[in-house]
Parts: structure tokens; C-alpha cells; sequence
């Protein structure tokens, strides 16, 4: 059963009731916003907007790191019948200039390190006004948008879009993907269900919640469930750490750089992760091997999810107590998939690798201002083609093996950079590691590995290459190897494999 409720009612229903409980902390800093002064500020801002004359539809971007205001702004501008269009704060300002053209964004709100940048990159667009979560020179605070507060929550359809986050652009440009309240508020439903998160529980929030993971898994959900989700600006393996200790972190959702850093990072040992009950990876693959490993350090199980902008994000999880090593877990509630071969079209049988294919109320509206991309993403019969290749065995768990459109074709073959890396990962003096296809006059293209080592290791690319060699079929060896000083990630923690095709290039 899918709740028929707008986001804000459906998210934030128990907030009255919640009162004085803390909703979000600001980790590094404790400061901290209550469930009633989220709801409080929600209201205030939603009626300074209405009173502005900023109407149903219209768009307000934001651009800023996580934050507890994060969460005021995203479902104080849903509150007010808008749309939010969440921005990459590392973007440069010509591509927040992009989205906010993009999405036509009337407002935005950032923090002040970013003013410069959001001014430069507002000119000669729709933004009317831009306004800095707590304080700036010469700029308008966030407050003085807060005008009186609305009781109630501006009639909406369903089925309007109420965010407008943008795909990682991992593959190619980054594309507006339109969810409504129903997709957000179903998908929620979808995850706690099965994750089975608790009102006394612990969440950190180190994924960035302009990206959708961070929006709908840790943000949206946790705030549901009447959780206290403690906010990271940024990424520092030491402060994660310290957070955890300091503020009992029970489920800690990462992606597999995370989950890396975990475990292999010698400073690991020196915290108290006792109260972590499990960690929750998504966004890329994750080999079963380093879950294990990862796992056996840290004293309880990380388990992972699958899914993408384009479905809310989630389609398949594990739930607890289902936990089996390479899986993403099983199709989530009121969610159907199928396994396609995506040469001819047909069903493909159990543990056969084919592309996944995903229909449910969590799947998107389309893409903003692309129909072409969503004709050919979205088929009439509301299936969403992943671009995922993947299989399913005989209890419903799923494995994702890469991306379709990464499969590096080695001669006749085919071969996952995503399995390569796992293994490269495996290597006692292999800190991280990727791999890309690069183009070959004879085999069209080959396996090529830029990997990283650890501090003070002295294994040459031919030791590494052979250890790959001992445990893949030799049509998926790497054929060249080079060391790097670190691998280039998305801010959503995916290897961006194009550019390392660039630097290879030249
Ligand atoms: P773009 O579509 O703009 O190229 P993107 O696909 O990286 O960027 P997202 O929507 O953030 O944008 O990511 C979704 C993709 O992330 C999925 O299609 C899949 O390739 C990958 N992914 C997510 N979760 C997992 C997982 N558990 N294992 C493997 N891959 C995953
Ligand atoms: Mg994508």
C-alpha cells in the first residue's frame, strides 16, 4: 500500500508528536534542530514563500553542502507547492549556471563559501533572489524569506513533481530527473519497510543530500521514521570516525569508497564503532569480498541497495536479516523487475546476466526538457531500462555487474571493469583501484588499470598484473597497468571512468 499523502505530511507526520526530540545534528559543530523547530521552520518558510508570490510548480534551487537547514529549505519550498532542484556543490559555476537555466529556477539558496560561485553562475537566468543559509556579507539570510506560518501544506497533485535532482552525469551530461511527491513518499515507504529502520536510532549523514541516496535514504527516510540524522559537510575519514564514537552511530549508509576506506584504513581501529549495527552501501558496485572484509573489521554487516536517480532512488535492497555477500538484496515492495537480454529483448532465466529492467511507483515522471532521453529510457509500458546488467538467483537476490554502456569489448568478449577492480581491491598493497577500456588497433579494446598503492608498498605493475592474471579468465586479464595518486570519484562516490579515458588520451 502506497500512502496517497504529499511529501511534507507524509515525511514529516510524526514531527509534532516528536517535539523536542533532535532530527538533525550538525555533526561537527552539535548544533542541533528538533523535530518541532523543523516543522516550525518548515511552516515559516513555505509562508514567506507563498507571500512572495512564489507559486505552485515554480522551482527553487539549492546549493550547499549537508546541513540541518538542508532539510528546512527542501520541504519548506515542497510545504509551498514548489519544485526542488538540488545542485552539486563541487559543480563550477558555467554548470550551476546549466541546471538552474535547466530547471528555471526562481530562487536559490546556498551558504556563503558558495555565494560567489551562485552569483556568478545566477546571471542571465530566471533567479530572482539569492538568499545564504545563516550569515554573508552583502548577501539576504535564508530568515528573511520566513514570513508567517502555513497550517497547512499547499494542495498538490500527487503526481507533481515536487523534485528535480539531477543523474551523477557519470556517463555523459547530467540530466534533470522529475520525481513527484507519490515517487518520493512511495519510495520511502519502499526502503523502511524492509531496512527497518527505528525511531531510536543513530544515522549519519555523510552522503550529500543534493544527490538522491542522501534525499530520499537518509534524509527523507530517517526523518519518517523519527530517527536523529547527524550531518557532514564533507567527507574526512578521521571526523566520520569521531562522529560515530561521539554520537553512537547505529546504520551508517556509504558509498563503496567508504566502505574502502573501512576497511582497509588503519585508523579504523582506534574508535568506538560498537553501537554501529550495520552499514548500508549503494551508488556503485561493491564486491562481496571487500563487504566481508569490511564487515569482519567493523563487527556487524554491510549490507547493500541498488538504485538511481531515476527510481527515487531505490528498487532493490536487502533486508535485514538477508544478508548475502555481492547481492543489492531483493526487489523492494510493490516493485517489479525483470532480467532482459538487450539485443533481442527477452526474458532471461535465473543467474543469467542481462539488463534490469524496473517498473513501480517510485520510477520517475521523465527527464526535464529531454523526451528523446526518457522515450529511450521509460518504454510505454512504464518499464525503466537500467542500462544496468545484472542477474538474479534462485532467492530473489540480485547482482549488479556494471553498467551496460562500461562493458569493455575485449576482442569478441565482453568484460565488467567493476569485477577487475574488485579483484585489484584484493591485493594486500592496493589501496584503490580502477579500470577502463581504452581503444586497441587489434583487440578494439583492452582492460587498463590505474591503481593506486598503499603508503610505502613497492609492488610494480607487473606483480599486480600477474596476481590479476591468477584468479580471471585470460580474455579478462589487465593488459596495462599504471600507478595514480588517487582515482577520480563523483561526489556520489562513483568512479569517473570517462576521466580516465581523457587523461589516457592525453
Ligand atoms: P548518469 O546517469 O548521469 O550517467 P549515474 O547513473 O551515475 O549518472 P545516479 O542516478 O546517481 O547517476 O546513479 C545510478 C547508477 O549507479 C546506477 O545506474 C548503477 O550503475 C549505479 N549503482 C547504484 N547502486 C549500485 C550498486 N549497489 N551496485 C552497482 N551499481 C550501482
Ligand atoms: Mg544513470
Amino acid at each position: 500500500e502506497i500512502p496517497d499523502e504529499l511529501l511534507v505530511d507524509f515525511v514529516l507526520a510524526r514531527a509534532d508528536e516528536l517535539g523536542d526530540k533532535p532530527a538533525l545534528v550538525d555533526g561537527p559543530s552539535g548544533r542541533t534542530l528538533t523535530y518541532g523547530a523543523l516543522l516550525a521552520a518548515v511552516r515559516s518558510l513555505a509562508g514567506g514563500l507563498v507571500a512572495r508570490g512564489f507559486e505552485p510548480g515554480q522551482t527553487l534551487a539549492v546549493l550547499a553542502p549537508n546541513l540541518p537547514e538542508y532539510a528546512v529549505v527542501f520541504h519548506g519550498v515542497a510545504y509551498a507547492g514548489g519544485v526542488v532542484t538540488t545542485i552539486n556543490p563541487t559543480y563550477t559555476a558555467h554548470e550551476i549556471h546549466h541546471q538552474l537555466v535547466d530547471a528555471d529556477a526562481r530562487l536559490l539558496v546556498t551558504v556563503a563559501p558558495f555565494l560567489e560561485a551562485a552569483r556568478t553562475a545566477a546571471e542571465g537566468t530566471s533567479v530572482e533572489e539569492i538568499f545564504v543559509i545563516g550569515e554573508a556579507d552583502g548577501a539576504t539570510p535564508l530568515t528573511a524569506l520566513m514570513g508567517e506560518p502555513l497550517a497547512d501544506q499547499v494542495p498538490r497533485d500527487v503526481h507533481a513533481t515536487v523534485a528535480l535532482p539531477y543523474s551523477s552525469g557519470t556517463t555523459g551530461v547530467s540530466k534533470g530527473v522529475m520525481l513527484s511527491h507519490r515517487n518520493l513518499v512511495a519510495n520511502v515507504a519502499q526502503v523502511l519497510g524492509p531496512a527497518d529502520l527505528r525511531e531510536d536510532e543513530t544515522l549519519i549523514a555523510v552522503l550529500p543530500f543534493f544527490h538522491i541516496y542522501g534525499m530520499q535514504v537518509l534524509m527523507n527516510c530517517g526523518l519518517r521514521t523519527g530517527a536523529t540524522i547527524v550531518t557532514m559537510p564533507r567527507f574526512d575519514l578521521e571526523q566520520f570516525l569521531s562522529i560515530h564514537q561521539e554520537y553512537g552511530v547505529t546504520r551508517s549508509f556509504v558509498a563503496p569508497p567508504i566502505v574502502v576506506a573501512m576497511a582497509k584504513h588503519p585508523l579504523v581501529d582506534s574508535y568506538d564503532l560498537s553501537k554501529l549495527e550495520q552499514v548500508f552501501s549503494g551508488a556503485a558496485p561493491l564486491s562481496a569480498e571487500l563487504a566481508l572484509e569490511a564487515g569482519k573489521r567493523l563487527g556487524c554487516e554491510v549490507v547493500q541497495g541498488y538504485g538511481m536517480t531515476e527510481m527515487s532512488p531505490v528498487s532493490h535492497l536487502t533486508p535485514v536479516g538477508q544478508f548475502k555477500p555481492g547481492s543489492v538484496g531483493v526487489t523492494a515492495p510493490n516493485t517489479e523487475m525483470r532480467i532482459v537480454d538487450p539485443l533481442s529483448g527477452e526474458d532471461l532465466g535465473l543467474d543469467a546476466d542481462g539488463e534490469i529492467w524496473v517498473r513501480g511507483p517510485q520510477v520517475m515522471l521523465g527527464y526535464l526538457n529531454n523526451a528523446q532521453a526518457t522515450a529511450s529510457t521509460l518504454d510505454a509500458d512504464g518499464w525503466l531500462h537500467t542500462g544496468d546488467i545484472g542477474h538474479v538467483d534462485e532467492d530473489g537476490h540480485v547482482f549488479v555487474v556494471d553498467r551496460l554502456k562500461e562493458l569493455i569489448k575485449y576482442k569478441g568478449f565482453q568484460v565488467p571493469p567493476a569485477e577487475l577492480e574488485a579483484v585489484l581491491l584484493t591485493h594486500p598493497d592496493v589501496a584503490d583501484a580502477a579500470v577502463v577500456g581504452l581503444p586497441d588497433e587489434e583487440a578494439g579494446e583492452i582492460p587498463v588499470a590505474y591503481v593506486v598503492r598503499r603508503a610505502g608498498s613497492e609492488a610494480t605493475a607487473e606483480q599486480i598484473m600477474e596476481f590479476v592474471a591468477g584468479q580471471v579468465a585470460h580474455y579478462k586479464q589487465v593488459r596495462r597497468l599504471e600507478f595514480i595518486d588517487a582515482v577520480p570519484k563523483s561526489a556520489s562516490g562513483k568512479i569517473l571512468r570517462r576521466e580516465l579515458r581523457a587523461r589516457a588520451a592525453g
